[in-house]
């Protein structure tokens, strides 16, 4: 995925500190290890950790694998998806990009899985 589909589908999730901003910007030099960055809410720059390196992630995380292939689509209501990046806007719960394998809607999901984190 490429940085600018990356922000316009951020958009779908409020800034966890100001509450009022959808809108993010990553900064293309902002990488802090292979396949991570940083977000930064453009209102109250806040800034959380963006993983796009979901190969080696679903690799070494089977229970996500299995995870996805479970997760329901709110467009067609068929089951599975493909991980398109991840981000940690808190502490407390990571959401999922992903995208429908069935019709190709995207959709973000919480993850209830940070136990694995
Ligand atoms: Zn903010
Ligand atoms: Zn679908």
């Amino acid at each position: 995925m490429d940085f600018e589909s990356i922000e316009r589908r951020l958009a779908d999730i409020p800034c966890p500190v100001c509450k009022n901003s959808t809108e993010y910007m990553i900064p293309r030099d902002s990488r802090v290890t292979d396949g991570e960055y940083k977000a930064f809410c453009k209102s109250c720059r806040y800034s959380f950790p963006i993983h796009m390196d979901v190969e080696s992630f679903t690799r070494s995380q089977p229970d996500v694998a299995y995870w996805m292939k479970g997760m329901r689509c709110p467009v067609c209501l068929k089951t599975g998806a493909t991980l398109d990046f991840r981000v940690q806007p808190s502490v407390r719960g990571a959401v999922y990009f992903v995208t429908c394998t069935a019709c190709q809607h995207p959709f973000f999901e919480k993850s209830s899985l940070e136990a694995f984190e």
